[in-house]
């Protein structure tokens, strides 16, 4: 098994019938790279850029998060780094940044909304990112996007500040790709007006989870229904894949689901472009693509969107017989 691995590490990610796909990583700080390398990551999917400000006892300056972005953006020699922009909110505080005290922290003030409503914090990463942009291949999405107008904000900020730095004479990329989390059963259902601004879609599963069945994803007493293999959520996610290939976009998904070994058949056979995941599950999901042919895979996704259940959408999956 060991030797697999270490073939497994250096291949390209193909399915049994020869499709590409690209297993990329999901990371919280420059100091994960390693891991990423080390189990043949294609691409970062999703840099958690909160964890700089978490880790920091005040708001990052720009030169701080630049270092950290340039690093993260270099260390992956020219393969693809999407940052989020901060998602901060929800269940993630900091100390130096007071939030109101809400009813419901998860309905409330976080992510963009944050960014849209301080927009000093917004540029000011969007800055430390544009310089990043010279050292590698990078892109940028925004968290939480519920509205094609919080879209067109978010962008038209980071448009304004490109502008500012390219006036100037400071030398930025030209092919930086701008792009949103899919975490919100509205946004979903608008995927077709959203593509036409944003360059891509990363479904975030974890929020999307909650969202869609309305249950706190920390909220043991509501567990039951962290459903991934539910056809009500599988319906969205075949949304969101199928409206941005008619757009001509990509879609990638950077929740714990991308790295299910029960789900990865289901989205395989979805056309779902990209799998970002944490470092640990990267060789193992790569290994279980090779096994698979998606030819066959699109009457599995054609069952289990028609199942009633998420224990239903398992037996489906188990009957493929893999392992
Ligand atoms: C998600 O919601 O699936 C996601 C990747 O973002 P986070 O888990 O950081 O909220
Ligand atoms: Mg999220």
């Amino acid at each position: 098994e060991q030797a697999e691995w270490g073939e497994l590490k250096d291949s390209s990610t193909t399915s049994a019938d020869g499709k590409h796909f690209d297993i990329a990583a999901n990371v919280g700080t420059p100091d994960d790279l390693g891991a990423v390398l080390d189990n043949g990551g294609e691409a970062v999917g999703l840099f958690r850029s909160e964890f700089l400000y978490m880790n920091s006892a005040a708001l990052p300056t720009e030169d701080e998060q630049f270092e950290a972005y340039k690093k993260v953006v270099a260390g992956m020699n020219g393969k693809q780094v999407v940052v989020r922009t901060m998602d901060i909110g929800g269940d993630k505080h900091l100390p130096y940044l007071p939030l109101p005290e809400e009813m419901n922290p998860f309905l409330g003030y976080r992510a963009i909304r944050i960014s849209l409503d301080q927009q000093e914090i917004f540029r000011t990463q969007l800055r430390a990112l544009l310089r990043a942009s010279n050292y590698g291949k990078l892109a940028i999405m925004f968290p939480m996007i519920a509205t094609v107008d919080e879209f067109k904000q978010a962008r038209a900020i980071y448009d304004e500040e490109k502008q500012k730095m390219v006036n100037a004479g400071q030398p930025v990329a030209d092919n930086i790709e701008v792009g949103m989390m899919m975490e919100i059963p509205g946004a979903v259902m608008i995927a077709d007006k959203l593509a036409k601004y944003a360059d891509f879609f990363s479904i975030g599963t974890n929020d999307l989870i909650q969202y869609t069945f309305a249950a706190d994803r920390g909220n043991e007493h509501v567990s039951y229904l962290y459903q991934p293999y539910n056809p009500s959520l599988l319906r969205l996610i075949k949304r969101v894949i199928d409206t941005a290939h008619q757009e001509g976009k990509w879609a990638g998904m950077c929740g714990e689901m991308a790295g299910d070994q029960v789900a990865v058949p289901l989205l395989m056979g979805m056309g779902l472009d990209e799998f970002s995941m944490s470092a640990t599950s990267m060789l193992q999901t790569r290994s279980l693509m090779k096994k698979l042919d998606t030819t066959k895979l699109t009457g599995l996704v054609d069952q289990a969107l028609d199942a009633e259940s998420n224990e239903e959408v398992i037996e489906l999956v188990k009957k493929l017989g893999i392992k």
